[in-house]
């Protein structure tokens, strides 16, 4: 199925506000996930829908909550997120950080018990058409772990994300790392999964802890319905040791300073996602001289990006390239959605009531 992104936005909050949410909220969740897909990331595009339709059915994601703010306290700001959806509570709470960034220069933000927040680098991009810098942790709870310490041989961690965001300048894109601290993220097994693929050497390990290139010993994890899953296997951490001293850090930052809570085995695991998120957004011209910085900016891309290539066809990018290359591209060409995330899209949309036809009568939505 190849789709242009506004038929596809259409579609997709029109089984949000089916699932109960207001149109505003329908929009913002509708565009956080096209433009996931637009940027590359299918593993928290609109393939997320059917999970998240289960989620609302079983209580675990309540639609049209705005954030709680629990503590404000000089420069910091804490919010709970009311199992809302992630992509609009967390668009909330954001505004409300780089609202007093402007007034006092640096912002601790913390939101937790917020349902999943898809694509982390959707709030770096908030922080940098601000002209802030922002810093993002997160931790996943109320879910089983997906993946491995280093020197372990089973599942204990989620795929604890990281996003780091600094604003372009005229000539020089935004530049934006936004990463899980596994070498993939659950979802691009889920894709595999979906396309009968083999995923590359070093990605998963199997129920013994063995190397292993099948996408399906992540199945339990991602169709816990499936009667036939082999035993569950783990992803791996991101470098060995450094990722997963990355992940134990978001646990810390943004599990445990946020009030939300680890995942370690004393708190409920109920096969939901809660994620909770530890955030400094900054203002850098309380720091340095603006054209200075941008200078600096445009420089230290550039000196990166004069290495020689070892090879020609792949050039040194920048984080932030790839996404901005795939945008393009898809924005012209229509997003790819495989046959198997495609029907599971229509039959949860089915089970919200929408009728096939209406939803493949996408102009007419
Ligand atoms: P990825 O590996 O595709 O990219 C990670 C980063 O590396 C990006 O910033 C990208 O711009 C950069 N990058 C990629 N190739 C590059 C290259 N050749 N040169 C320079 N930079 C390059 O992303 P991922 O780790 O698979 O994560 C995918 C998405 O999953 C992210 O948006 C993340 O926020 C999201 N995620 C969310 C959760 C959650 O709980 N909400 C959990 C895990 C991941």
């Amino acid at each position: 199925m190849l789709i242009k992104a506004e038929p596809l936005n259409n579609l997709v909050s029109t089984l949000l506000k089916k699932g109960g949410s207001c149109i505003e909220e329908a929009q913002v969740v509708a565009d956080h996930l096209v433009r996931s897909n637009l940027a590359g990331h299918d593993s928290h595009g609109v393939g997320m829908l059917p999970l998240y339709v289960r989620m609302l059915k079983e209580n675990f994601l309540r639609p049209n909550q705005k954030p709680e703010l629990v503590n404000a306290d000089g420069s910091i700001l804490m919010f709970d997120g009311q199992r809302g959806y992630g992509q609009a509570v967390g668009k909330m709470a954001m505004v409300q950080a780089i609202e007093k960034c402007h007034e006092s220069g640096l912002v601790l933000m913390t939101l937790r018990n917020t349902h999943h927040l898809g694509r982390i680098g959707t709030y770096g991009e908030q922080s940098i058409a601000s002209g802030l810098v922002s810093l993002h942790f997160v931790n996943v709870t109320d879910h089983p772990p997906l993946v491995a310490p280093f020197r372990g041989s089973d599942a204990r961690f989620a795929t604890n994300p990281i996003c780091l965001a600094m604003p372009g300048t005229k000539k020089q894109p935004p530049i934006l790392l936004d990463m899980a601290t596994s070498r993939i993220a659950l979802g691009k097994a889920r894709v595999a999964l979906n396309k009968n693929e083999a995923l590359k050497d070093g990605l998963v390990i199997d129920h013994k802890g063995k190397p292993s290139n099948d996408p399906e010993v992540m199945a339990g994890y991602l169709f816990p319905e499936r009667p036939d899953n082999p035993p569950l296997g783990a992803l791996t951490p991101l470098g060995e040791y450094k990722g997963f001293g990355l992940a134990l850090f978001c646990e810390l930052l943004g599990g445990l300073l946020s009030g939300g809570g680890t995942i370690q085995p004393e708190h409920q695991r109920q096969n939901s996602i809660i994620n909770n998120m530890f955030t400094l957004v900054i203002d850098p011209a309380r720091l340095v001289d603006v054209p200075w910085m941008q200078h600096e900016v445009e420089a230290i891309v550039a000196h990166a990006k004069a290495s020689p290539p070892t090879n020609p066809e792949e050039p040194v990018m920048i984080p932030g390239d790839p996404e901005r290359n795939s945008i393009k591209e898809r924005q012209f060409q229509g997003i790819l959605i495989d046959d198997a995330t495609w029907e599971q899209i229509l039959d949860a949309g089915e089970s919200l009531g929408l009728s096939r036809e209406e939803m493949l009568n996408l102009e007419k939505i």
